[in-house]
């Protein structure tokens, strides 16, 4: 009696695994993108030369999902500072060509490190860099990062491989938002400063991804947070490489990738100054923790359809300034709104006019019941993870940001209102001519909501 029913465990454990290694192939893939040579590094506008060294190497991963019927999915996570359109179409178009997976089936996230190579298209006309190092820069895109890119969505699907996916969720706390209301004669102001008050997310969501031998082979995680703990001048993760340190080498063989959240008003504390580099082992050892009480918990096997959707949504921009307005910013110092007028003027000269719209590319990818993940660009912030995370509750709503095109700061309607650096002031060193119009929440949802609605049908 006793042999027939572990006879009858034996044989539906194994239709299980049948059934279950059908349901997913899943690929993995990673590349060093450190550049050969030192480079300027990204974000800060206050640099003045280029990169002096390095903590540890940027690396680009990738991870490609493929459900039963073949529908495809390859998400890129780069130790990067931004990702720009141009960049993007230009990977499109080759893994369109070599593997058919369009735009709407690949997504680049950046984690906004600020000790990477600065790629952002801004540079050329806000940062104080030499011809020289821009010509090193553009060579670093054109000869290594976009074929590395390319490269490495190849041999993410090359790896494809019967898998299963589970999803669970802890949390980290070293983000706090950075937008401190203060009062002034004139009013209530919101400046670049720790708001422990203020709105966070603090969710850790873990994809685990095993092998038909039960090994684990990829630990993807998100953070809402910016990379920001360090500012200086070599190249660094910031706390999402040390957290994939951690990671990979307590789980050897596991594949790390870090998935930035909508963190464009979060910044990590404490930052900065001569403990930074110990600031940043702490945050990445916290967040590593935080995935390892998710792994630990238990998790919510994924199944499918793997189901896509992409949409570009049109974002109206406040009017620009006249002619006479540019020429009365034109003050010849060189600071950002002297920068920034100049630009516009050669856009004017250029083009007839300035642009009046901003082009938002958004995606969502549904796993079956059990996960719905939003893909959002610009430098997102956190009311865009609370808001979807509510009105699309049910299966794990899995938002980031930072994807694409990252354009400009991305604010909510309640950001742009209260002003500040996210809301409005962040623009004079963008190429985003003017702030956004106030429709521009509405605008966004509205684009999650058709995406959101393609997935579920
Ligand atoms: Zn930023």
């Amino acid at each position: 009696m006793k042999y027939i029913a572990l006879s009858v465990a034996v044989v539906s454990a194994s239709l299980l695994n049948i059934a279950n290694s059908a349901e997913w192939r899943v690929g993995l893939s990673r590349v060093v993108i450190t550049p050969e040579s030192p480079t300027w590094l990204s974000g800060y506008g206050s640099r003045d030369h280029a990169a002096e060294g390095k903590v540890h190497d940027l690396f680009a991963k990738a991870v490609a999902f493929e459900d039963k019927s073949g529908e495809r999915l390859v998400l890129v996570t780069c130790d990067l500072g931004s990702v720009y359109q141009g960049l993007t179409d230009q990977v499109a178009s080759v893994t369109q060509e070599r593997w058919g997976l369009g735009k709407e089936r690949l997504v680049i996230n950046v984690s906004h490190t600020h000790c990477a190579p600065e790629i952002a298209i801004e540079r050329i006309v806000f940062h104080s860099l030499s011809d020289a190092e821009e010509a090193k820069l553009q060579t670093y895109i054109d000869q290594q990062l976009i074929p590395k890119l390319i490269e490495l969505v190849g041999e993410a699907i090359d790896d494809l491989q019967p898998s299963t996916i589970s999803v669970s969720q802890s949390a980290a706390l070293f983000a706090s938002n950075r937008r401190l209301p203060v009062e002034e004669e004139n009013g209530k102001r919101y400046i670049n400063s720790q708001h422990p008050a203020g709105v966070t997310d603090h969710d850790v969501p873990v994809m685990v991804i095993r092998g038909e031998d039960e090994s684990l082979r990829g630990i993807l995680f998100g953070y809402a947070c910016h990379n920001t703990t360090l500012a200086f001048y070599q190249y660094c993760g910031d706390y999402a490489g040390f957290a994939h340190q951690y990671l990979e080498e307590s789980h050897p063989g596991a594949t790390a990738l870090f998935v930035m959240g909508c963190g464009g008003d979060q910044n990590p504390y404490p930052r900065h100054g001569p403990e930074g580099l110990d600031h940043c082992n702490r945050h990445g050892r916290e967040l590593a923790d935080a995935v390892v009480h998710a792994i630990e918990s238990p998790q919510t096997e994924v199944h499918g359809p793997l189901r896509v959707a992409y949409t570009d949504v049109t974002l109206d921009l406040e009017s620009p300034p006249s002619r006479e307005q540019l020429e009365a910013q034109r003050t010849g110092d060189d600071t950002y709104p002297d920068r920034k007028a100049r630009y516009l003027q050669s856009q004017l000269e250029k083009h007839g006019q300035i642009a009046t719209t901003q082009n938002c590319p958004l995606q969502a990818a549904r796993f079956g019941d059990e996960l719905l993940m939003l893909f959002v660009s610009g430098e997102t912030v956190v009311d865009y993870a609370r808001k979807p995370k509510v009105e699309f509750a049910g299966p794990l709503v899995w938002v980031a940001g930072y994807c694409n095109d990252v354009f400009a700061y991305l604010p909510s309607y309640r950001v742009l209102l209260e002003g500040g650096y996210e809301g409005r002031t962040g623009i004079v060193h963008q190429l985003v001519p003017t702030p956004f119009a106030t429709n521009v929440e509405d605008r966004v949802m509205g684009g999650i909501r058709e995406v959101v609605r393609e997935v579920s049908e």
